[in-house]
């Protein structure tokens, strides 16, 4: 086969500030790549144009054939009919745009949207750190903290597409969260959480990033919100085996980049309470890093377009 024949799939993460975009061979093998700012003041077709356009001309130089489109998006989504349903306040003109109408109309290929924790745990199940699992918790500890599921082999979104967001239920203390709740996960295990804790011990703002340079150097405040930090990531991925049964947790984003500092923190909890199963948790970080939203929204439509599945 020439390369010319090559079967492609673009991926496109449109988050809040950065848009990225992939050219996936059918192995889910990263060719090209490239990232723009996201126009989220300028609504949803400027947004989705802006992708389309950093896309372009990774089409002109990649040899073969484009047979899907997956894109990946904050906030909540219908992903069946490809629209936005609701977004933060940081977008506009984002909720209610029918994004999938529109990578179709420009593209000619049949595309698909879903929520970008959903698409990091497609791409972690079909091409990163938890290939060919069957029943996983993602969790993504980025700014906030978001949660999916892939229960006997598939994704589980729920009725409303809130299935596995484990950053936002209740029993994780009582300080407010970003969502106007109390005693939410997030409060503990967010980037912006880890540096707001620290800073209430402390008096000293740090990122979380500082906060786990601190940690490395023995400084007692920085370990202990990462602790408090890793008991609460355990906690969730506890509460998830007890009613879902997972076999599996991978956890992914930002913080998670302090993995050798956060990990034994996770397992020590997860050892001293254990899964009521009696089957201990497959505990691994994302492999994708960067890559998981958009190949993951590249590995969804690949999956619905190989099942034959329409839109
Ligand atoms: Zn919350």
């Amino acid at each position: 086969m020439s390369s010319g024949d090559r079967t492609l799939f673009a991926g496109l993460d449109i988050g809040g500030t950065t848009t990225q975009v992939v050219l996936c061979a059918d192995d889910l093998t990263v060719l090209d790549r490239a990232e723009v700012a996201t126009p989220a003041a300028d609504g949803g077709r400027a947004m989705v144009g802006a992708a389309l356009g950093a896309l372009a001309p990774l089409l002109r130089r990649t040899p073969g054939r484009l047979a899907g489109a997956g894109v990946g998006a904050a906030g909540v989504v219908d992903s069946a009919a490809g629209r936005i349903l609701v977004a933060s306040d940081s977008f506009t003109g984002w909720a209610g745009f029918a994004v999938t109408d529109a990578v179709e109309e420009a593209l000619g290929v049949p595309a698909f949207l879903d929520n970008d924790v959903n698409a990091f745990l497609y791409g972690e199940v079909f091409g990163g750190a938890v290939r060919g699992a069957s029943d996983v918790l993602g969790m993504t500890l980025g700014t906030g903290v978001g949660g999916a599921l892939w229960t006997g082999g598939a994704l589980f979104a729920g009725p409303h597409g809130a299935a596995g967001e484990i950053g936002h239920i209740p029993g994780f203390g009582d300080l407010p969260c970003s969502c106007g709740g109390r005693g939410h996960l997030e409060t503990l295990a967010s980037g912006r959480s880890i540096g707001a804790r620290y800073a209430e011990r402390t008096g000293r703002r740090l990122t979380a990033r500082e906060v786990a340079h601190a940690a490395r150097h023995g400084d007692q405040d920085a370990l202990a919100v990462y602790q408090a930090a890793g008991v609460g990531i355990a906690r969730a991925i506890v509460m998830t085996a007890g009613v879902v049964d997972i076999t599996t947790a991978v956890v992914g984003g930002g913080v998670a980049r302090s993995w050798p500092l956060l990990e034994p923190f996770i397992r020590a909890a997860l050892a001293a309470e254990p899964p009521v199963s009696g089957h201990p948790i497959r505990l691994v970080r994302a492999a994708l890093a960067g890559d998981a939203v958009p190949v993951g929204a590249v590995a969804r439509a690949r999956r619905e377009l190989t099942a034959g599945v329409g839109v």
